[in-house]
C-alpha cells in the first residue's frame, strides 16, 4: 500500500510544481505541457515522469543541456515521502486525507514562495475551501477551536505584520489564518514557533556561510511549511517533553 501511495504522490508533486510555478505567473496549469524553462521545448512524455526523469536526464535539458534545478525532484520526492508518512500516522483515516491535503498545501506554497517570494491568493482560498469542508466532516476538538485558531493567528500575525513594517508578508497573515483553521489555536501556535526557530537556525547559519545576505530576504513559506508539519504530526511528544522539562 505504502508503494502505491508513494508513486501517486510522486505524480501530485510533480503537479504541485505546475501549480506552484504556474499559479503566480496566472497560467493555465492544465495547458501547456510542461517544457524547459531554459530553451522552451515542450518535455516529452518520458521527461514528465518524476524524479527518474530527472536522475536518467542527470539532472540537464537533452536539449540545451542547461541543469534543470533540483528544487523539483526534491519536491516530489518530500510530496511523496509526507504522502506516505500521514497514511503511515493516522492510516485509512479521514484524518489521513486531512493531513495528505495540508501537505499539499504546504508544498504548493513552498515552491511559489521560493521561485517567487509570493503565496498566492488563489491557492489560498482553493484550499480554504477544501479545509472548511474537511473539517465539518472530521472536527477539531472543541469544533469551535478551528475559528478561533483562525481569529487569532490572524490577529497575532497581522500585529506582527504591521510592527515590522512589512518584515511578514501579507501572504504569510493570510496562510496563517488557513493554518489556524485546520490546525487549531494551540497547534498553530506551537507551529509558528517552530518556524521562527527553524528559520533564525537557518537564517543565520546561512548568513554566516554565505548563502544568504542580510539584505536579500529569506522566503519564510518554507519555514511556515516546516513548522505547521512539525506541529502537526509531532505535537505530542513536544508537549509531553516540555511538561517533563518544566517539573
Ligand atoms: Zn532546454
Amino acid at each position: 500500500m505504502k508503494i502505491i501511495i508513494f508513486l501517486y504522490a510522486l505524480l501530485f508533486g510533480s503537479f504541485y510544481n505546475v501549480v506552484g510555478l504556474r499559479v503566480p505567473e496566472k497560467k493555465s496549469i492544465v495547458k501547456p505541457r510542461s517544457s524547459c524553462p531554459s530553451c522552451g521545448r515542450t518535455l516529452t512524455i518520458i521527461e514528465l515522469i518524476p524524479v527518474f526523469s530527472y536522475l536518467f536526464q542527470l539532472g540537464k535539458c537533452k536539449n540545451c543541456k542547461k541543469s534543470i534545478a533540483p528544487l523539483y525532484p526534491i519536491m516530489e520526492l518530500l510530496t511523496a515521502c509526507l504522502f506516505v508518512f500521514a497514511y503511515a500516522y493516522s492510516g485509512w483515516s479521514f484524518e489521513t486525507v486531512i493531513a495528505w491535503t495540508l501537505i499539499s498545501l504546504l508544498v504548493i506554497i513552498s515552491i511559489s514562495d521560493i521561485v517567487y517570494m509570493l503565496i498566492p491568493n488563489k491557492i489560498l482560498l482553493f484550499f480554504t475551501a477544501f479545509f472548511l469542508i474537511e473539517r465539518i466532516i472530521q472536527p477539531l476538538n472543541p469544533w469551535w477551536d478551528s475559528l478561533v485558531g483562525s481569529l487569532v493567528a490572524f490577529i497575532l500575525l497581522m500585529a506582527i505584520a504591521v510592527i515590522s513594517k512589512g518584515g511578514m508578508g501579507g501572504g504569510d497573515v493570510k496562510l496563517y489564518a488557513v493554518l489556524g483553521f485546520v490546525l487549531g489555536t494551540k497547534l498553530v501556535l506551537l507551529s509558528f514557533f517552530i518556524a521562527n526557530l527553524i528559520g533564525a537556525i537557518i537564517g543565520l547559519l546561512g548568513i554566516a556561510v554565505g548563502i544568504f545576505t542580510r539584505k536579500k530576504p529569506i522566503p519564510f513559506g518554507p519555514f511556515i511549511a516546516i513548522g505547521a508539519l512539525i506541529a502537526y504530526f509531532f505535537h505530542e511528544s513536544i508537549f509531553s517533553w516540555y511538561l517533563s522539562f518544566l517539573r
